[in-house]
C-alpha cells in the first residue's frame, strides 16, 4: 500500500487516489525539472533540466529517456497547442516559441512594446488558439538559469498571444507571475505568484481572474488559495475543475471552491506537474533531481 505518498484533507480526495497505486520515480540526476508536456500522438513526455540547457524525453513504450535537445536555450515551461505542436517557454531566448512539425522553430513572443521580454517561465494555450504566458525575471537573474541581463520591461507581467500574433499584457500587478492554468470551461485563469523568491512580504498564492465575455480580456484577480508549504509555482486542471498544484513538500489538490482536498507527498520540492498517457488520467511530477508519475482517479482538462 501506498498510503505514505498521499495525505487525505477532504474524504473526497480518497476517491481521487488509488490506494495501491505508488508514485514511481521515472528517472533522476537533473539539477532543476520543470516543464513536463505529454505529446500524445509519440506516447513521450518532455521536460526542462533547466541549469543543465536541456530537454529531456521519456518514452512510455519503453520507459527510456533521452536528450531531445542540449543545448535548448534553457527552456522552462512547455505545453502543447490544439494542432498538437510543442510550445516552449525559453528562459535563455527570452521568447516563446513553437516547434513545427518540420522540426523548425518559430518565435511567436520575444517583445512587448519594443523591449525584450524577460524570461518566460509557463505557458497555455485557450480554445480559441490564443497563447497565455507568465514572464517572470527568474531566467536573467542570474547566470544559472539563463543568462543574467537586465530587465527591459517595468515589472514581471503576463500575456497574450493572440490568433495574429500580437502580444497584449493581461496582468500588470504580479510580482513573479508563475504558473497558470485555465479552468476546463475557460471561466477563469489562474495564476501563481512566486515572489516571495524577491520579495519575503509577498504571499505565495494561486489567483483566479474571471475571463470577460470576449475570452480576451480579465476581471481584476482574487485570491484563490495560499500554500501551507512553500510555494507554488506550475499547476494543471482536471476535468472536473479541480487543481493539482506544486508545492514545497508535494502536489496539491483544490477543489474548484479553493479547499484542500489533499497532498501526493514528495520529498523534493516540486516545479510542475501534468496529466498524461492515452486516458490522462497519469499524473507527471517534476521535482527538482527527478520525474515522477502517479495514476489519479482523474483525467487531465484538454
Ligand atoms: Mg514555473
Amino acid at each position: 500500500m501506498a498510503a505514505r505518498d498521499y495525505y487525505i484533507h477532504d474524504h473526497r480526495f480518497a476517491k481521487l487516489i488509488h490506494g495501491n497505486a505508488n508514485v514511481e520515480v521515472l528517472w533522476s540526476g537533473g539539477r532543476w525539472a520543470e516543464g513536463p508536456a505529454y505529446l500524445a500522438a509519440g506516447r513521450y513526455l518532455i521536460w526542462s533540466d533547466i541549469p543543465n540547457d536541456r530537454i529531456l524525453r521519456w518514452d512510455e513504450n519503453d520507459g527510456h529517456v533521452s536528450v531531445f535537445e542540449q543545448p535548448c536555450r534553457n527552456h522552462n515551461g512547455h505545453t502543447v497547442d490544439r494542432q498538437g505542436r510543442l510550445i516552449a517557454c525559453e528562459h535563455r531566448g527570452r521568447c516563446v516559441s513553437r516547434y513545427e512539425f518540420d522540426g523548425t522553430r518559430t518565435v511567436l513572443a520575444d517583445r512587448f512594446d519594443g523591449r525584450r521580454l524577460n524570461s518566460p517561465n509557463d505557458v497555455v494555450v485557450k480554445s480559441d488558439g490564443s497563447i497565455w504566458f507568465t514572464d517572470p525575471s527568474y531566467g536573467i537573474d542570474s547566470d544559472y538559469e539563463g543568462d543574467a541581463s537586465p530587465m527591459e520591461q517595468d515589472g514581471r507581467h503576463v500575456y497574450r498571444i493572440d490568433q495574429t500574433g500580437g502580444v497584449a499584457r493581461v496582468i500588470d500587478d504580479m510580482r513573479q507571475p508563475n504558473g497558470l492554468a485555465f479552468s476546463p470551461d475557460e471561466a477563469f485563469l489562474y495564476v501563481a505568484d512566486t515572489g516571495r523568491t524577491h520579495f519575503p512580504d509577498c504571499e505565495p498564492k494561486i489567483r483566479r481572474h474571471a475571463l470577460a465575455p470576449d475570452g480576451r480580456s480579465l476581471a481584476a484577480g482574487e485570491d484563490f488559495v495560499t500554500c501551507d508549504a512553500g510555494l507554488f509555482d506550475g499547476f494543471r486542471t482536471d476535468t472536473e475543475g479541480r487543481i493539482w498544484s506544486s508545492a514545497g513538500d508535494g502536489v496539491h489538490c483544490f477543489a474548484p471552491d479553493g479547499r484542500l482536498l489533499g497532498k501526493i507527498l514528495i520529498d523534493e520540492p516540486v516545479s510542475n506537474v501534468c496529466f498524461g498517457g492515452p486516458k490522462r488520467n497519469r499524473l507527471f511530477i517534476t521535482a527538482t533531481t527527478t520525474l515522477r508519475s502517479v495514476y489519479v482517479n482523474a483525467r487531465g482538462s484538454a
